[in-house]
């Protein structure tokens, strides 16, 4: 996610590279769309993920989950937000994972180098000053991210919405080596 404590944020000056000059970027993103649909072929698969699990993560751009895990398509659940935090809106998808679609593991992957580090609470105050409303929400930024793992896994694990909480296990990803590091949850 972004590092930046401005709430309103700014598009950067000059276009990324690859964005064709006069497009957007979502202009980029369905030029690709098509070439992806032309190869396409219908796998043929229902809804339940095929290895029964869910993966909560951070959004940072830098974690591409289905490589790092050795995931296919089809393989799993993906709930993704700023800090791979479990919120309400997390508790509420990952209890449609394993009541409606049969999932039953929960991975739950923070990061190295995490945007949330260099936030705090203050992020809302700010927000609020801006915009004259306080959004409902927590910032949940935290600055030991290994206890953040630990917080998020006993979230997950006494929530009284899921059916299995016995298969939930915690991981640093390290944006720099690729490699995850499992955490204790004691
Ligand atoms: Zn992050």
């Amino acid at each position: 996610m972004s590092t930046s404590a401005s709430p309103t944020g700014s598009l950067p000056a000059e276009p990324a590279d690859g964005i064709a000059a006069g497009g957007t970027v979502t202009d980029r993103l369905i030029e690709a769309n098509q070439r992806y649909a032309a190869g396409f072929t219908d796998p043929g698969m229902d809804a339940r993920p095929v290895l029964g699990v869910a993966v909560v993560a951070c959004m940072d751009a830098r974690i591409d989950l289905h490589a790092a895990l050795g995931l296919d398509l089809g393989d799993c659940h993906t709930i993704r937000n700023a800090g791979g935090v479990v919120t309400d809106d997390v508790m509420r998808s990952l209890t449609i994972s394993q009541r409606a679609l049969g999932t039953r593991s929960v991975v739950l992957i923070h990061h190295t180098k995490c945007g949330l580090e260099s936030l705090t609470e203050e992020f809302r105050h700010e927000l609020e000053l801006e915009v004259g409303q306080r959004p409902g929400w927590a910032v949940e930024a935290f600055r030991d991210v290994e206890q953040d793992v630990r917080q998020s896994m006993q979230r997950v694990r006494t929530s009284p919405f899921l059916l299995h909480t016995d298969d939930v296990r915690g991981f640093v990803f390290d944006v720099t080596t690729g490699l995850l590091r499992e955490i204790d949850p004691a």
